[in-house]
């Protein structure tokens, strides 16, 4: 079993398979993650998490660009490649955001999926630090999807009207959507 990118209480595996190492803890025989981060497991079998840290540098109120790695509803993680400050600044170190499906838009939103999908560009606010982790927010309009792939062929989707459409297969999908999509 290989994750790259969990959450807090993700199962990591088992005893069985694996020794429990940093960031991790065992409950009956499963070894579960403290942290959201990134698994990784050492010669000697032991998994354990690189965990996300939040970078100084976030605050509530900043905006940043995202692209959706994972998602575990209710939540998806974002690696942030972008910051808003003064224009757009891309990122290089490699960290995660987490966007809850409540935050996602005004409305009711019942699954992440509905709203945001893999491989999805978001622009969002960082809309408060919790426990280390930068919790964000895609509710004002404009805010969410700036740039999104078909989830059939991965062909970039164009916007028609209120949907977004694959020009390559013809598919019809729906998003939490940014005013300036693929504008950015
Ligand atoms: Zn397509």
């Amino acid at each position: 079993m290989l994750i790259l990118v969990v959450l807090p209480g993700n199962s990591l595996g088992t005893e069985e398979e694996f020794l429990a190492g940093t960031d991790t803890f065992v409950e009956g025989v499963d070894i579960l993650a403290t942290h959201a981060g990134e698994t990784s497991i050492d010669a000697d079998h032991r998994v354990s998490i690189k965990a996300v840290k939040k970078p100084a540098m976030l605050t509530p109120g900043m905006v940043v660009f995202g692209r959706v790695d994972e998602i575990f509803e209710p939540i998806a993680l974002l690696r942030v490649v972008g910051i808003e400050q003064n224009g757009v600044r891309p990122v290089n170190n490699q960290f995660y955001c987490v966007l809850h499906v409540s935050r996602i838009k005004s409305g009711y939103a019942k699954n992440v999926r509905d709203e945001i999908k893999i491989g999805d560009i978001v622009k969002a606010v960082v809309d408060e630090i919790k426990n280390e982790e930068a919790h964000l927010s895609t509710k004002a309009p404009e805010f969410g999807v700036i740039k999104a792939f078909c989830s059939n062929c991965r062909h970039p989707l164009e916007k028609k009207e209120r949907m977004l459409e694959c020009p390559d297969c013809g598919s019809k999908e729906n998003r939490k959507l940014a005013p300036g999509y693929r504008s950015v």
